[in-house]
């Protein structure tokens, strides 16, 4: 039988959000139904709000949820229910011709759930990146359930869905950070902080933040920035040069999603550095550099899209490394808040009050 429970879902383009009843089935085939205890706020779910993901409203917003597998369909066989899982948005098909060539991290073709949840007058739900998780209970994807240690707190590993991968995975999957490199990381909200956090994790010797906020660089300190640049009152890339010995960091990480720190990142990377992109830009965004500098200075342009992450490999991994106190997740979560509080969840983080808003279910 299908459950009902609420679930918060942006009806409209602009208009604050509503917390409803929502109508989720029971599970099908390839499915698994998901009892969510967290769901962090992110960007993402404002995107939605705000129609720039796209406009099919209405959006059953929240994707960065930890929970307990209630029920899976009949053929399941990779989570059984009780598992608590981590829930990720890039479920391998193992068919497309990027799984095929051994690159699942880059799958063209990741599974969601196959039937709709909706509003109880039978509306159907588009779920934000295909999870919906600021919901009592969601449907998903059997791929989607990552299995991980449930000694875990959920509201700090769940985190791992969205943001905080795509932070860490910029710098220890896109960047390919290693023992001793210089890491300049633009940008130090949520997945700036992550960057930062796994640079240090693989071992970057100099860690730089950049941000234009002197609480959100006191902020990247605590996560292991060995060094600080206020671009409101520093040159940036004179800054991250004279920080590494005058000629620039190994690899830079761009985690704001604009054009104009895009071309810092650029030009205070090392010749022959790497630049990842992980910020997301809007559609309407351009860069424009001289091309004899994009050839002339040599390296990598990476865009990092969701860290590169393959969750089934790297969600159990960090949730231990967690667990053993090697990567501070908790430090993430600023609060924990209702489903009724997102709205406001949203202003607080437009302000840039907070890391993560995470709802506890
Ligand atoms: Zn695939
Ligand atoms: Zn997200």
């Amino acid at each position: 039988m299908a459950s009902e429970v609420r679930g918060v879902v942006a009806m409209a383009k602009g208009e604050p959000v509503s917390l409803v009843t929502v109508v989720v089935p029971e599970p099908g085939p390839g499915e698994a139904l998901v009892q969510v205890q967290s769901c962090g706020v992110c960007h993402t779910d404002l995107h939605y709000r705000e129609g720039g993901i796209s406009d099919e409203f209405p959006f059953l917003l929240g994707h960065e949820a930890a929970g307990v597998v209630e029920a899976v369909g009949p053929d399941v066989v990779s989570v059984q229910p009780g598992d608590f899982v981590v829930l990720n948005w890039r479920a391998v098909c193992g068919e497309c011709r990027a799984c095929k060539r051994g690159r699942p991290w880059y799958c063209f073709n990741t599974h969601n759930a196959t039937q709709n949840m909706t509003l109880s007058d039978g509306t159907p739900l588009a779920p934000a990146l295909g999870i919906g998780a600021f919901a009592e209970k969601t449907l998903v994807a059997s791929g989607q359930c990552t299995k991980v240690n449930p000694a875990a707190r959920p509201e700090a590993v769940g985190l791992l869905g969205c943001g905080v991968m795509a932070g860490l995975g910029s710098a220890m999957l896109t960047g390919e950070v290693g023992t001793g490199d210089s890491v300049a990381v633009f940008g130090c909200g949520g997945v700036g902080c992550a960057a930062i956090a796994g640079a240090q994790l693989v071992g970057a010797a100099t860690v730089i933040a950049v941000d234009l906020d002197a609480g959100k660089l006191e902020l990247a300190r605590q996560f292991g920035a060995t060094d600080v640049v206020d671009a409101s009152r520093q040159d940036v890339v004179a800054a991250v040069r004279a920080l590494t010995g005058g000629f620039g960091a190994d690899v830079c990480i761009e985690a704001v999603g604009d054009p104009t720190v895009m071309e810092q990142a650029f030009y205070a990377r090392d010749l022959a550095g790497t630049l990842v992109q992980v910020g997301v830009p809007t559609p309407y965004m351009r860069i424009d550099l001289p091309m004899i500098d994009f050839f002339g200075r040599g390296g990598q342009l990476r865009p990092s899209w969701y860290g590169d992450c393959l969750p089934s490999r790297d969600f159990p991994m960090l949730v231990d490394l967690y667990l053993q106190g090697r990567l501070d997740l908790d430090r993430f979560v600023t609060e924990t808040i209702a489903l009724e509080d997102v709205e406001e969840a949203f202003h607080r983080m437009g302000r840039g009050e907070v890391l993560r808003s995470v709802v506890m279910m």
